[in-house]
């Protein structure tokens, strides 16, 4: 399978390197996984691998299985963003001008400073 990347050169980590620590107190070094994608691409027919890859928080965000029919995953994301998009828009969007705060309280602040008489007048 075929995975594409936001990122010209992108390593992902799969699973980390760790240190194991056997009965005797010898600490051993076990190889985690991890893949390069180059050129935008990274392709394997590892199930393991492939499993692995869709498995990340950044899959379907940073990269993505070429043709691939996860509608379960794309859906579940996409309405996760949507909707923290829309609570976003609510809380840090100025009603009086289409200025767009990071922040509630930079919002406050914004429309204390931009629109202070407006504000009085109305209330
Ligand atoms: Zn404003």
């Amino acid at each position: 399978m075929k995975f594409v990347s936001k990122f010209k050169e992108h390593r992902v980590v799969l699973i980390p390197d760790r240190y194991i620590v056997d009965n005797y107190g010898r600490r051993s070094l076990q190889k985690g996984i991890s893949v390069e994608f180059h050129n935008n691409e990274y392709e394997t027919d590892d199930p393991k691998i492939i499993k692995l890859l869709k498995e990340t928080p950044i899959y379907g965000v940073h990269y993505r299985g070429v043709g691939d029919v996860d509608p379960q995953t794309d859906i579940a994301k996409q309405t996760g963003k949507k909707e923290n998009e829309s609570i976003e828009a609510t809380l840090t969007s100025c009603p009086f001008c289409p200025f767009n705060a990071k922040s509630a309280f930079g919002l406050k602040s914004h429309v204390r400073f931009v629109h202070g008489d407006k504000v009085s007048e109305n209330i």
